[in-house]
């Protein structure tokens, strides 16, 4: 199964941006910046490029916190009190 990248639901199908249909209609698109050698806009390059970063992260936070309290989860299941 996979998951919207920004609002962690899990997705039916999955997307090629890796957004749910909502999520997919709410975010702005991040611009890209024409790579052109001499009207490079640095200032903006650098703004998506933070942009999609943090997003990246938000993502990559989400799912190492899911997996911990997936881990969790699974041992207490595991866990039988003994008696000493
Ligand atoms: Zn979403």
């Amino acid at each position: 199964m996979t998951i919207c990248l920004r609002c962690h639901r899990p997705l039916k199908n999955p997307s090629i941006g890796g957004l749910g249909p909502v999520c997919a209609k709410a975010v702005q698109p991040v611009p890209e910046v024409e790579l052109d050698l001499f009207g490079y806009d640095i200032e903006a390059a650098t703004l998506a490029a933070r942009a999609r970063l943090a997003e990246f992260i938000d993502f990559r936070t989400w799912h190492a916190q899911h997996a911990i309290a997936e881990g969790f989860r699974d041992a207490r299941k595991r866990f039988v009190w003994v008696r000493p």
